[in-house]
């Protein structure tokens, strides 16, 4: 294929907009080469796109357009328009959504050169309002980095006059700068840790992966404190040393600043950084570097996956376990799985980094797919925490309350040596359900079939499906009767309550998600609190990914059971997952760490599991019960989710789908339901679900493509179809 178009010639470009294919245009004056970013008139607009391949020519070449120019950006290489295809392909995404998630970076179309930004003055205001503190808070919370005045305007939620007023009094700065400077270059010959004999090994195996310059993937195991961390940096090191770029994906934006700093400390600079805690400059930035190849370092959230990167040597997937590596929104993809797609197409190395892998990572590695490295042992004299299980039927508590005496005792004990304890349960707010005590009736959210959480810090009942928000009522909204809603099950706010009243000494933290205004106040808290500022941590599974608290000597699991009720295919993997990971966070420095499950059903298996840490029994276990019926890793499944305003037109397609099967039945896939969905409405929706289940080796894909070729979308029906699905809700 001609990698060069001269102007004039047919060019086909794809855009980001929902249009089922590629658009035949004429090069622009200059011509164009393949992958270019060039701007197109699109009706009456401007849309940026990209020169996919020559043009088809079944347009009546007299309609056929010019291309305006070609956009100064590196084009987009053959393996990354490979990817979006082939990802697209698999996630059955059309290609213009997948363009989108590989464009989503703030002018594009702008040339380079110099924009203002701002950045907090020397001088106070003369007059403080609201508005004005808030937007030197917000400058605040960046700290150095400059906010273009827009990005600020909106972050503050004020107009750009308010900023303007600012600068005019000297109180915010307006300086020209720079756009889009290369990043500092990080130095792979500065010298490690000495690592320890199994690390050195690990390490030696990633380096020669990444020095074959091939496609390689590896499952690298090892409790919390073994130092995966430090082993897979040595990966970036061999990635940098053969002057490729490297990734490093996260799974919460909370880890990446200590990560920033241990990247410093071995690099001597700080890497590039791509979440939607970064300004859109440095967005900006980061994208433009990438693809020049000014930045040789990412690190970020699962996005990252689609930028423009040059020569890309290494994807690391930290907690490659963790759910929120999976894209529930619009295109639903995998980062996990996605990550092994590109490194097997540009020839990366692809690492996964876990305590606990999930079972899909744990079945490849065992049938030789995956190479697998383990760290047994903690770093130094860090020992696993000892791990028993408290039998909530022996224990003395009244209904209202959730931590158990002998909890309390080694909660007392932890405070009188100056340790710090943590105190975990996998629920936001006060309490899950608020009921009428008058009438039985449950407060639910008007949009949704879920019931409102009460939220006591902010005062309100929330809907965790839609985000709705209400006042607590004083009377039912049933019966009317006034002062008889009772709050019903705990949530974090609840318990730090009854800790407060049984350690009212105890300095507190509740560490919940929606507790914090920002990523970057969420990080200063836990940065305070493993200095020391807590006896007692309180917190959702936003404390389980990898935070670093030296004091933590106690981990209680509240609600040990809290996962295991769902008839969830991934429950007991879920719950063994989070159990061992939040009993990780326990003596990770010197003192020895300990863990206590509460539960009603200590003698369960997945209790016992954890309990025991056989955990290679455990995933076999797992696996032989999932491989008997066909479930995946073994079989394939996707789910199916049809919406509508209206119930009937949702299930009615249903029921069509379902009978008209033969293009699935023809491949070796069974469909099941309609049927409604265990949320059956959401956002003010009707849920319909469907499963497709196949066995391993159907082309489910193109299957699933030719049994809803021929539907129409009418009457606000949506259909969406999620390949490999991880949430059933
Ligand atoms: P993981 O990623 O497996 O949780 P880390 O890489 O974060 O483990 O290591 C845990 C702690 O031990 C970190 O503070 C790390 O700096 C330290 N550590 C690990 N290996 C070494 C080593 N070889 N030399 C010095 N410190 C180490
Ligand atoms: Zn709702």
């Amino acid at each position: 294929m001609t990698e060069h178009f001269a102007e004039g010639e047919l060019i086909g470009v794809l855009t980001a907009e929902p249009l089922d294919r590629v658009l035949d245009y004429r090069a622009p004056p200059g011509g164009a080469w393949l992958g270019a970013f060039v701007e197109v008139p699109l009706g009456p607009r401007k849309v940026i796109g990209v020169v996919w391949g020559p043009g088809r020519g079944d347009w009546d070449p007299a309609k056929v357009r010019a291309a305006f120019r070609v956009i100064d950006a590196a084009p987009m290489r053959a393996e990354l328009r490979e990817f979006l295809t082939r990802a697209g392909a698999y996630t059955l995404t059309p290609l213009s959504a997948m363009l989108r998630l590989a464009t989503r970076v703030p002018g594009l179309g702008q040339p380079p050169g110099m924009r203002k930004v701002y950045r907090l003055g020397r001088s106070e205001p003369q007059r403080m309002t609201d508005a004005r503190t808030r937007v030197l808070e917000v400058l605040r919370e960046f700290g150095g980095a400059g906010l273009i005045l827009k990005e600020l305007a909106d972050q503050a939620g004020v107009g750009t006059s308010v900023v303007k007023g600012l600068v005019a009094q000297g109180a915010v700065d307006e300086v020209e700068s720079p756009r889009d400077t290369p990043y500092p270059a990080l130095d792979p010959a500065r010298p490690g840790k000495a690592l320890t004999e199994d690390q050195a090994r690990a390490a030696q195996a990633l380096g020669h992966g990444v020095r074959s310059g091939a496609f390689g993937a590896t499952l690298l195991k090892g409790v919390t404190g073994s130092g995966k961390t430090e082993v897979y940096l040595e990966a970036v090191a061999a990635t940098l040393s053969a002057g490729r770029q490297a990734l490093v994906l996260l799974p919460e934006i909370a880890l990446t600043s200590e990560f920033l700093s241990r990247v410093e400390a071995r690099f001597g600079a700080r890497p590039a950084e791509w979440h939607s805690g970064v300004t859109m400059t440095e967005r900006r930035r980061c994208w433009r570097m990438i693809g020049e190849g000014g930045a040789s370092l990412v690190v970020g959230a699962r996005s990252a996956l689609f930028l423009p990167f040059q020569n890309l040597g290494l994807i690391v997937i930290d907690e490659e376990h963790d759910s929120s590596y999976k894209q529930e929104d619009g295109a639903l993809y995998n980062a996990r799985d996605m990550a092994v797609l590109r490194g097997s197409i540009v020839g990366a190395q692809v690492v996964m980094a876990s305590a606990t892998p999930s079972l899909e990572t744990w079945a490849n590695a065992k049938a030789g797919k995956y190479q697998r490295l383990d760290l047994p042992a903690r770093f130094g004299t860090a020992v696993l925490p000892e791990m028993r299980v408290i039998d909530m039927r022996r224990e003395d508590l009244p209904g209202s309350e959730w931590i158990s005496p002998t909890l309390r005792q080694e909660i007392k004990a932890r405070i009188e040596r100056g340790e710090q304890s943590l105190l975990f349960l996998n629920r936001r707010g006060y309490a899950p359900v608020t009921i009428c005590r008058a009438c039985g009736h449950q407060i639910g959210c008007h949009h949704c079939d879920a019931r409102m959480v009460e939220h006591r810090f902010q005062k309100r009942l929330m809907c965790h499906q839609c985000g709705e928000t209400a006042p607590i009522p004083e009377a039912c909204p049933e019966c009317g009767v006034v002062g008889k809603l009772a709050a019903v099950g705990p949530g974090v706010e609840r318990l730090a309550e009854e800790a407060a009243a049984v350690f009212p000494d105890a300095r507190l933290a509740v560490l919940s998600s929606d507790l914090f205004g920002s990523a970057r106040a969420l990080k200063a808290r836990i940065e305070e609190i493993a200095a020391g500022d807590a006896d007692i941590i309180i917190g959702t599974q936003l404390v389980a990914k990898g935070h670093n608290f030296p004091k933590l000597t106690l981990v209680g699991a509240v609600d040990a059971d809290l996962g295991l009720q769902g008839s969830d295919l991934r429950a007991a993997e879920r719950t063994f997952q989070l159990m061992r990971q939040v009993s990780g966070r326990a003596g990770r420095a010197e003192a020895p760490g300990i863990a206590y499950l509460q539960s009603f059903q200590p003698d369960h298996r997945v209790i016992q599991a954890i309990l025991s840490g056989e955990e290679e029994a455990f995933w076999a276990a797992e696996a032989a019960e999932r491989e008997a019926a066909g479930m995946p890793p073994f079989g394939r499944l996707a789910g199916i989710v049809i919406s509508a305003p209206d119930p009937a037109p949702a299930f009615d397609l249903g029921l069509q789908l379902a009978r008209a099967d033969g293009a699935l039945r023809q491949a070796g896939a069974q469909v099941f339901g309609p049927a409604p969905a265990p949320i059956a409405r959401v956002r003010g929706r009707h849920r319909v679900r469907m499963l497709v289940k196949a066995p391993k080796g159907v082309a489910l894909q193109s299957a699933i493509t030719k049994w809803l070729g021929g539907i129409k979308l009418t009457g606000g029906l949506r259909l969406s179809v999620d390949i490999d699905p991880q949430s059933f809700y």
